[in-house]
């Protein structure tokens, strides 16, 4: 695994969210267990032989240099989201802690929704987020449909002992016959067979003589378990489908709660951490490797399986199927719109690593699902970009004005007055980026106006009071550059501001002697128009305008923030011409942008808002 920098340290938390710490601090009831593991030494001295197999293969391996092993195992039917970055962060982030190694497996037995596109996307996604599986030369990827021959092994091996039965009930019988919370199932007339029987029928299943659907294999545990999922549940199934992998060499399948601890076990996975919805799965997990042990199929110690909350953002949703209508119908521009949840989206709005591995962490480990608030995320981001995103200054809604004075101030209408400006306010060594003043710049529409309101500190023009006397024109700084008094505006003919006319207020450049003395209330931002770069500014926000869309049942169309993006046409300071794609600065006032990693170019710049500077949001 690659050496990881530790997440920075998040803002504080507001009261009422969780606190944003680093992993360790965070709440993490799976560290402890962890950690009694480690001083019991119940993993000690387990041998690995270097890959996956069973247990004859690694008895000939040495001892585990890995303390724990743990996985992520995503299923290659969709892109990444949100949570699933949880996921990905626990595992790996607990195998780091703990001198152990995790795995990333796709966990592909289902041959009908997986794709390569998938798997190609995963991979890529797990590493921007800052994970590897190389150690010390060994990948640790792996593939589920690796294992499909010992799966078979494995059922032929249950068949032989007694404790699996091939059901030729409908499908519809099997449901009926399970029995519900209340009442206890009924055993299957195929139930008592002998296993030369089912042996002989499962590899027909195999060799394809029975119709898909026809038969499954069950496991004979107990019809009358108060737990469903051990009443018997299916191990394979007939499925003529073509897998991404395999090809056609099977025409069964394993099922998901069959395949799953056989995969943990084969890749000696020691804590097998997975969400709150299979606990009801675990005493199966356990009853199934336990059989395979005790058969000599699977290597002792076996793994365990822990159960945690489900992460849910507020403002988000993350079911693949919604998101699949959201790309779909529209709704947005692809997988990777920088309002998906997706982590192409999220890496596209200009979301850092760091920041998702921070409110990841930052969020530990419990056994409730938790909703967080979107704005732990953006906090983390903050915290994450105040630090080191080099400053810029740039104009979202332009407004030209007029300095009517230059000439004479600077004696020559021509003169570009040369300004500087840190490219970090606390940071000296990152150096001190160029720009120039000039008679036209652009400003903020919304610092002038020609009324102003109560506490405005911006521009406003002088205007006679019903008393008769005359508040002056106001005066501001240019930010890095100059004081300006306005003197007045310029409007079409349906009264919009079109020009704002200020005049130099001479001796008073940022950075020369008694520049100062010229007291101002306000500084604004602006560019200079002889060398200001047009640039289109992608000013996004949540996609949702409830916390939770789809409460009370409300379909998540309604739910659709109707301004989740608002696209601007504005103007940035010269030295961002050359920007990378991804590149993340803060605009100052505005907050922070990434240059698109798709459509941004030298040139035609399109910068991504990924947040504003401060939480603003009110729910809508
Ligand atoms: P689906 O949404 O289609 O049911 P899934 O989200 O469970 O699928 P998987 O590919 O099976 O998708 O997920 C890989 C891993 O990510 C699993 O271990 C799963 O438990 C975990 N995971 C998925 N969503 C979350 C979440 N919101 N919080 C924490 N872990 C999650
Ligand atoms: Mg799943």
């Amino acid at each position: 695994m690659k050496p990881d920098q530790p997440p920075p340290p998040p803002r504080p938390a507001k009261a009422g969210e969780p606190a944003a710490a680093d992993s360790r601090a965070a709440a993490n009831f799976l560290r402890g267990i962890i950690e009694r593991d480690l001083a019991a030494g119940t993993y000690d001295h387990r041998p690995f032989a270097g890959s996956p197999g069973d247990a004859a293969h690694h008895a000939q391996g040495a001892p585990d240099p890995a303390r724990i092993r743990t996985r992520f195992p995503p299923e290659p039917n969709g892109y990444l989201h949100v949570g699933h970055a949880k996921s990905v962060c626990l595992n790996f982030g607990l195998a780091r802690d703990y001198g152990g190694i995790c795995h990333l497996r796709f966990d592909d037995t289902n041959p009908e929704k997986e794709e390569q596109e998938y798997v190609d996307a995963i991979i890529e996604a797990v590493r921007w987020l800052g994970y590897d599986w190389e150690v010390q030369g060994t990948s640790h990827l792996y593939y589920a449909s690796n294992y499909f021959d010992f799966m078979y092994r494995a059922a032929e091996a249950l068949v032989g002992a007694g404790l699996a039965y091939v059901d030729e009930q409908s499908a519809e019988q099997m449901r009926a016959s399970r029995g519900d919370f209340t009442t206890p199932g009924t055993p299957s007339p195929f139930r008592e067979r002998t296993p030369q029987e089912n042996l002989a029928r499962l590899r027909e299943m195999r060799d394809g003589r029975h119709a898909d659907g026809a038969m499954v294999l069950r496991a004979k545990i107990d019809m009358a378990s108060p737990n469903i999922n051990l009443r018997d549940p299916t191990l394979y199934r007939i499925r003529r489908a073509t897998h991404h992998n395999t090809g056609d060499k099977w025409c069964i399948y394993p099922m998901y709660t069959y395949a799953h601890p056989i995969e943990d076990a084969l890749e000696r996975i020691t804590h097998s951490i997975c969400t709150l919805e299979f606990e009801d799965q675990r005493p199966f997990y356990d009853w199934l490797l336990e059989h395979l042990a005790d058969l000599g199929l699977l290597a002792r110690p076996l793994p365990k399986q822990y159960e945690f909350g489900r992460l849910n953002l507020s403002y988000v949703i993350t079911s693949k199927r919604k998101l699949r209508a959201l790309v779909e119908e529209k709704i947005v521009d692809g997988w990777d719109d920088p309002r998906m949840p997706t982590l192409f989206g999220m890496r596209r709005r200009g979301y850092t690593p760091e920041s998702i591995r921070a409110m990841a962490d930052g969020t530990g480990a419990s056994k409730t699902n938790i909703w967080l608030d979107y704005a732990v995320l953006d906090g983390c981001l903050r915290a994450d970009l105040e630090g080191r995103a080099p400053r810029a200054m740039a104009v979202l809604d332009p407004l030209p004005l007029v300095l009517t004075n230059w000439a004479e101030v600077f004696g020559g209408a021509a003169h570009v007055e040369p300004c500087q400006a840190p490219v970090h306010p606390q940071r000296p060594e990152l150096g001190t980026r160029q720009f120039g003043l000039g008679p036209e710049v652009w400003i903020e529409r919304d610092d002038f106006a020609e009324v102003p309101p109560k506490g405005f500190f911006r521009l406003f023009p002088p205007r006679v009071l019903p008393d008769g006397s005359t508040v002056p024109g106001n005066r501001v700084r240019l930010k890095y550059g100059v004081v300006i008094e306005c003197t007045g505006c310029e409007k079409d003919a349906g009264g919009r501001v079109t020009r704002v006319r200020a005049t130099v207020v001479p001796g008073t450049r940022s950075g020369t002697p008694g520049a100062d003395a010229v007291k101002v209330k306000g500084t604004i931002t602006w560019v200079a128009r002889h060398d200001a770069v047009p640039a289109r500014l992608n000013l996004y926000d949540r996609l949702f305008s409830q916390a939770q869309p789809e409460a009370g049942g409300r379909d998540f169309r309604e739910a659709l923030n109707p301004a989740s993006l608002v696209v601007a046409q504005g103007w940035l300071e010269p030295g961002l011409a050359g920007a990378g794609r991804e590149e993340r600065f803060q605009f100052e006032r505005h907050g922070y942008f990434v240059a698109d990693r798709v459509l941004h170019r030298a040139g035609a710049p399109v910068f991504n808002r990924i947040t504003t500077l401060k939480d603003g949001w009110a729910p809508g």
